[in-house]
């Protein structure tokens, strides 16, 4: 039997990203990954950065997210998130560059440093990186 679908929209500050019917969606909360299919009780989750995944014709298809909220409901998942990119958008140079940065902020210790901030944009970066390798080595 077909998988029921139901909506997934994801929206950041400055577009939607996506807005579609969708089978399963697995999504990156805060305190661990969890799946949504239709009809799920309606709850509100914050995001971890971290990717998305969801079930299309057959297929998963992965989009990045640096944070925000989720909203569930029995109908419909509804992500608003700080950014998001599907992987063929996302600037794999530009993400190992963030990379670098952030070791080299981490690596000098300084008070001056705010870690958690350096350690947010190395998480942003190799999630980045992962996610965009895949989609180009499966062009
Ligand atoms: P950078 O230091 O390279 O800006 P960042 O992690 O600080 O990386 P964000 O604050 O997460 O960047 O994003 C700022 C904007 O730039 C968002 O619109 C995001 O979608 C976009 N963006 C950031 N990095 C990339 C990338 N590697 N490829 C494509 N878009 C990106």
């Amino acid at each position: 039997m077909a998988e029921e679908q139901l909506r997934l929209e994801i929206v950041t500050p400055d577009s939607t990203v996506l807005s579609e019917e969708v089978g399963y969606v697995g999504v990156p909360g805060a305190v661990g990954q969890f799946g949504v299919m239709k009809n799920h009780i309606p709850f509100l989750s914050a995001l971890a950065i971290g990717s998305l995944y969801y079930r299309k014709d057959g297929k998963n298809e992965y989009v990045f997210l640096s944070g925000g909220f989720a909203e569930v409901s029995p109908h419909s998942v509804s992500i608003l998130a700080e950014s998001a990119e599907r992987p063929e958008e996302i600037d794999v140079q530009r993400a190992r560059q963030a990379k670098e940065r952030a070791e080299e902020r981490l690596r000098q210790q300084q008070e001056q440093v705010d870690t958690a901030r350096a350690e947010a944009a190395l998480k942003r970066a190799i999630q980045r990186i992962t996610l965009g390798e895949q989609a180009g080595s499966s062009r």
